[in-house]
């Protein structure tokens, strides 16, 4: 395990910490069979254009799947604060609200018409009797028709409620959430299997999810749904579901699960479970979407850790850096030293390196295009330098660069 912070080594060894309490020892499901091997690829990479061929499933004025970048989504409930959903920078583009039963459908219906529709589309999650209450209600039926725009439901792998799911004629549903009753285990196989052969020649435009409870299965958990909808032909795109954690902090626990699917190329969207705050996590699931290469929105630093080597400091400009060119959509490494940085940062589009005491030198890529600029004016030759090339655009009203 390496952990490396662009800042003081000592707040290195609580993220390691935290990091083995988590991931050290996964408890992955029961491999089926000794003779079966489960056919999980990775097909994406970290620079890869994403993984599974899935189809595309348009929902309001976005589509999920296809060739388009991973969408983030918020679980809302009774207690969220929809100005700060709609506030979230970078935006969510899907709201969900689920209901138990046919009482809940309104509420959550009442909830989900505050959110306007040309800012953020809205997501419908049905469990067992709220689909029952919905096939014998008409004008309720009429009412979730004309305020939702993703309809999906809560099955517990193939059987009646699926059949309900899909014979809601009037509305085609578009997620199918798989939430099994017990922990993952010896069987799961067999049945993600089955569940993924009941909805494959069904459902071409909709979307699969699976909902655990324990936050150990998520990763081995949807790996296998992936693996058991390709099998089945099913090119459902899959919404990364996250589950609820009692403690800790999710920039290492939810940030290392979900990222470490999306770095396979799995995912065509990532969500997480009401409760926190929306504003918090909708740049978090950017910053995880952004950190896997999945979806920039921002600029992507690249940063050394710093070592004897180091010819400035690193922390200080670092962020210096960061306040200047934090919203354009580039890789912008910053090394301490010649030795190692430009190899270091080598997928960046820009370099900025440690030349000499004092000294900075600046890359285009990996080519070196001016030196022995001193230290305190290089983050300005820098934006210089971009400008330049026209990668620089001024940040969002804010008038131009604070150069
Ligand atoms: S890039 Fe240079 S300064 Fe930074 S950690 Fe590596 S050797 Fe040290």
């Amino acid at each position: 395990m390496r952990v490396s912070l662009t800042e003081d080594p000592l707040a290195e060894l609580p993220v390691a910490r935290e990091l083995v309490k988590r991931f050290a020892r996964p408890v992955a499901p029961d491999r089926p069979s000794r003779t079966e091997r489960i056919p999980i690829e990775v097909r994406g990479g970290p620079d890869g254009p994403g993984g599974r061929a899935v189809a595309e499933v348009p929902i309001g004025s976005a589509t999920w799947g296809g060739r388009e970048p991973p969408r983030v989504e918020l679980r809302i409930d009774g207690g969220s604060d929809h100005e700060a959903v709609l506030s979230a920078r970078p935006s969510v583009e899907l709201v969900e609200a689920e209901a138990a039963d046919g009482r809940r459908i309104v509420e959550a219906l009442e909830m989900l018409a505050r959110y306007p529709r040309e800012r953020v589309a809205r997501g419908l999650l049905l469990g067992e009797d709220a689909l029952a209450a919905l096939g014998e209600d008409g004008a309720l039926r009429a009412r979730v028709a004309a305020t939702v725009d993703r309809l999906g439901g809560i099955v517990r792998g193939p059987g009646t409620t699926l059949d309900r799911l899909f014979d809601l004629a009037w509305r085609a549903p578009r997620l199918v959430v798989l939430r099994p009753e017990e922990e993952l285990g010896a069987g799961s196989w067999e049945r993600l299997r089955e569940f993924s052969a009941a909805v494959a020649g069904r459902a071409p435009g909709t979307l699969a999810a699976l909902e655990v409870t324990r936050p150990v299965e998520v990763m081995g958990g949807q790996r296998l749904l992936a693996a058991a909808l390709d099998r089945a032909g099913a090119r459902l795109p899959l919404v990364l579901l996250d589950a609820r954690e009692a403690s800790g902090d999710p920039r290492i626990g939810l940030a290392g699960r979900l990222g470490g699917l999306l770095v396979d190329g799995l995912g065509d969207a990532v969500s997480a479970p009401a409760g926190s705050d929306p504003r918090r996590m909708a740049a978090l699931l950017h910053g995880v979407l952004q950190a896997a290469r999945r979806r920039l929105e921002k600029a992507e630093f690249i940063a050394c850790p710093s070592c004897g080597r180091t010819l400035f400091d690193l922390e200080r400009t670092t962020a210096r850096i960061q306040a200047l060119t934090a919203h354009l959509k580039l890789k912008i490494g910053v090394m301490g030293c010649v030795v190692n940085g430009p190899g270091e940062m080598a997928d960046a589009d820009y370099g900025y390196v440690g030349w000499g005491e004092g000294k900075v030198a600046l890359f285009v890529g990996r080519e070196m295009v001016e030196k022995d600029i001193p230290s305190d004016e290089a983050p300005r030759r820098l934006v210089e330098l971009i400008r330049s090339r026209g990668d620089w655009v001024d940040p969002p009203g804010d008038g131009p660069g604070r150069s």
